[in-house]
């Protein structure tokens, strides 16, 4: 897809692309796609996390839109994902202490204590739109992929994607200069008719 047709959402079927379900143009989804980050940024995270987050930032390609047609199912989804997330957060540290209290080995409390925040991440990850949508930006920041689209979604787009016919306003009938055209059927008036 055209990275113009998302962002403006021009063209944009009113269907799911995950779920093929109708539905979503009624509460249009306010998302940013990006682009894959290239391999060898991973290996920068082994020098530096902090230099790895700064790369990628400055060289992903996004595609903000807010008219993603994102349906009820991946509202559910993420609502769902981010409210575990919450919990596992949320119940981190009295869990812990929980576990401590009742596990005399400490065993229980220190799998409590590393299993939260990674269930937390994990759960936080899958509930993000990322995720949940799974478009990426091309790496000439162009076009959106999709990995998987509904078929229902495929068969709604527009045949021929409006690319180069992007519908753009008349150009403005610039003159040639000179005087402003005269109507020619002006109507001489007697008294200046010799
Ligand atoms: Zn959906």
């Amino acid at each position: 897809m055209p990275a113009d047709m998302v962002s403006t959402g021009y063209g944009m079927p009113a269907v799911c692309p995950r779920h093929g379900r109708a539905g979503g143009a009624t509460r249009p989804t306010k998302l940013s796609i990006y682009s894959r980050p290239p391999i060898w940024v991973y290996l920068l995270i082994l020098l530096s996390l902090l230099i790895a987050v700064i790369v990628l930032i400055a060289l992903r390609k996004t595609v903000k839109t807010s008219s993603w047609p994102a349906c009820d199912t991946c509202r559910q989804v993420r609502r769902r994902n981010l409210t575990r997330m919450w919990a596992c957060l949320i119940g981190w540290i009295p869990l812990t202490a929980l576990g401590l209290a009742v596990d005399s080995s400490g065993m229980l409390g220190i799998a409590l204590l590393f299993a939260l925040p990674l269930v937390g991440f994990v759960l936080g990850t899958l509930g993000s739109w990322g995720s949940i949508v799974k478009a990426k930006v091309t790496a000439d920041g162009g076009s959106v992929e999709l990995p998987t689209p509904h078929p229902d979604f495929v068969a709604a787009l527009p045949p021929v994607p409006p690319t180069s016919g992007w519908p753009s306003a008349p150009a403005p009938s610039i003159g040639t200069g000179g005087a402003p055209p005269r109507a020619a059927n002006v109507v001489i008036p007697p008294w200046e008719q010799n």
